[in-house]
C-alpha cells in the first residue's frame, strides 16, 4: 500500500465535517467514496479515539459522540436523543409548526381576559 492516497476532503472546507454544517452531506458523499477511509477508519487527519460533533469517515457522531443516523436526504440526524420527543427526518426534512397562536400555551380568549383584567387593575391602581 502507498502511502500517497489523496484524501476526498483535501481542499474542501473542513466546517463541513463538523455535524450540523450545511456541508454535512457533501462531506458524507465524500467520505464514501475515498480512498483514505478504510471501514470506519481514516488513515489521513489526527487520530481520533472518541470523535465527537464531527464527521469521520463518514460516519457522523453528535455532540455527546453518538452515531448520528443519516436522513433519506443525505443529512445525519444530529438531534440528540430524546425520549421525550418523537423526531422524523434531520432538521433540514422538518417541517416547523407555524401557528399563529400556541393553543398549547393559553386559549386565545382566556389570554385575552387575563390580559383585560390585568390592565384594568393597573389602571386602577394609578387612578
Ligand atoms: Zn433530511
Amino acid at each position: 500500500m502507498t502511502a500517497q492516497v489523496i484524501a476526498r476532503c483535501v481542499g474542501q472546507p473542513p466546517e463541513f465535517w463538523d455535524t450540523g454544517d450545511p456541508g454535512n452531506r457533501l462531506a458524507l458523499q465524500l467520505c464514501a467514496v475515498c480512498p483514505a477511509r478504510r471501514d470506519e477508519n481514516c488513515l489521513v487527519g489526527e487520530p481520533d479515539r472518541k470523535p465527537f460533533g464531527v464527521i469521520r469517515a463518514g460516519v457522523a457522531y453528535n455532540e455527546r459522540g453518538g452515531r448520528c443516523p443519516t436522513c433519506d436526504c443525505g443529512y445525519p440526524v444530529d438531534d440528540l436523543p430524546d425520549a421525550r420527543r418523537q423526531l422524523t427526518g434531520c432538521r433540514h426534512c422538518r417541517v416547523p409548526k407555524l401557528r399563529s397562536w400556541d393553543s398549547t400555551f393559553m386559549n386565545r380568549q382566556a389570554y385575552q381576559a387575563k390580559r383585560w383584567q390585568t390592565r384594568k387593575a393597573k389602571a386602577k391602581a394609578a387612578a
